[in-house]
């Protein structure tokens, strides 16, 4: 069903609505995403009264879910259910993160330092929502992949994204802590990838609302300094990994030197950092050499 509107009425209820709060670009991802006009008509709306355009879903209805994200905070994505994330929009729900851009350049890291040639295993260690795992089944669909979390309702999610978006291709989900369920894989994993949760305890009540109050805190908390997940990872990655295999983390933004530093301490080779889209140091790469 489509719902027909003028400009001037699309433009009217965009000053009714960011008068109850929210920021513009929020109320224009809503229209795009719920709604269904691109940025490209929406740009057009405000420079043509006669320009008109036809919507997913009734103003009446992107209305309600705007009030709920100026009331309680809930995150516009959790609210429509739905979050473009790289080149495919995932399921998302507050059983897991809504999957962040800058983790977008974390599977693309990898892709570029592997030999995408040679058949091997991948896993994606907190697998969330799935995104980075079909991320990585669509891009190696030779592989076989193994996506890992210790959430129920975050591997129904998953299961869900991965079935819709990387049908027939070799993936599956272990329920479990990090490299536990993986146990028959240890020594054979290729390439390892993980956002683990890593906020330090005591930054968590700085952290938005819309974070604090409703993403799960399972997948942010990583501790008093943020690295207990990051620690266990690395810990047994030495041995998980095949020999050559890659494993790459996401941190916080001033993580990097202990992260770098434990990856060494416990055997890695190759060890590197990456920036993320703010130039921040976010990303930590290393192989197992031996
Ligand atoms: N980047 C997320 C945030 O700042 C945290 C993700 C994580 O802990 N893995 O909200």
């Amino acid at each position: 069903m489509k719902y027909m509107y003028s400009a001037e009425e699309i433009l009217n209820w965009k000053k009714l609505q960011l008068v109850k709060g929210g920021r513009l670009t929020q109320l224009e991802w809503l229209l795009d995403i719920a709604g269904g006009i691109d940025w490209q008509n929406l740009q057009k709306l405000k420079i043509d009264p006669c320009f008109s355009v036809e919507l997913n879903e009734p103003l009446e209805a992107l209305t309600d879910i705007w009030d709920c994200y100026c009331e309680e905070n809930v995150p516009l994505q959790y609210l429509v259910g739905r979050c473009p994330w790289r080149d495919f929009e995932l399921e998302v729900s507050a059983a897991a993160l809504i999957p962040r851009q800058e983790t977008e350049l974390l599977v693309d890291l990898a892709l570029n330092r592997i030999d995408k040639t040679v058949i091997g295993h991948w896993s994606d260690l907190g697998t969330g929502s799935g995104a980075i795992a079909v991320a990585l089944s669509r891009a190696l669909p030779g592989w076989t992949g193994h996506a890992v979390d210790i959430s129920q309702d975050a591997l129904d999610l998953a299961e869900r994204n991965l079935k819709r978006l990387s049908p027939n291709i070799n993936w599956t989900l272990h329920s479990g802590s990090w490299w536990e369920p993986l146990k028959p894989w240890w020594g054979l994993l290729s390439l390892v990838i993980a956002n683990p949760p890593y906020i330090p305890t005591e930054l968590f009540s700085k952290l938005e609302p819309e974070v604090v109050d409703h993403e799960p805190r399972s997948a942010l908390l990583g501790g008093i300094d943020g690295l207990d997940a990051s620690r266990e990872i690395i810990r047994d990655a030495k041995h998980c990994l095949s020999l050559g295999g890659l494993l790459c983390l996401e941190h916080h933004y001033d993580q990097s030197d202990r992260v770098l530093e434990l990856l060494r301490a416990n055997g890695l080779g190759d060890v590197e950092y990456a920036s993320d889209l703010d130039g921040v140091r976010r990303f930590a790469l290393a192989k197992r050499l031996n």
